[in-house]
């Protein structure tokens, strides 16, 4: 069964239905992720296959694509990458499931059967799969600039960890 893609879905119920979810979301629907961008136009391509698996644990395999606009750090001008994220999460009600979890999965916390936004499962994916540092593949300065560039980059990154507002993005699911 495939459906138009929902502005809001209950996880556990699409779970026991074995629902299949296929289209695209707007980036401009994903504020969190796009305050990281250069541009917020464009579309993700969304699949996402909610189940049970042979031990009963609702799960959801989601596959995210969507390309980006991000600034090269060494010189600063745009450059587009290719976002492509692969998931598989366990439905869990509490954090004392999650040392249980088969390894296979992420753990998808779930306080309730509310409905909860598909923008944000997908924005949260997305994010976790931007690269930490964007640079365009060829020598796009010369190297004296890049290297005292790479200096200020380093103090910057000492300031705000990254996996820092990782780990709050997890908590939040
Ligand atoms: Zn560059």
């Amino acid at each position: 069964m495939h459906h138009k893609l929902p502005l809001e879905i209950e996880p556990y119920r699409a779970a026991h239905g074995g629902v299949i979810l296929e289209g695209e979301l707007p980036l401009n629907t994903m504020p969190r992720l796009t305050e990281q961008l250069l541009s917020d136009e464009g579309v993700v391509s969304v699949k996402m296959e909610f189940d049970l698996d042979e031990v009963d644990m609702p799960y959801m395999r989601g596959h995210f694509s969507c390309k980006v606009s991000l600034s090269c750090e060494r010189c600063l001008e745009a450059m587009d990458v290719n976002l492509d994220v692969d998931c598989l999460l366990a439905m869990v009600i509490s954090e004392l499931k999650v040392e249980g979890l088969a390894e296979q999965y992420e753990p998808w916390l779930l306080e309730s059967n509310e409905p909860v936004a598909l923008s944000a499962i997908v924005e949260d994916e997305l994010i976790l799969s931007l690269p930490l540092i964007a640079k365009h593949e060829s020598a796009c300065l010369p190297n004296d600039v890049w290297l005292s560039e790479a200096e200020d980059n380093q103090a910057e990154e000492k300031t705000v960890s990254p996996f820092a507002v990782l780990s709050d993005l997890k908590k939040k699911k």
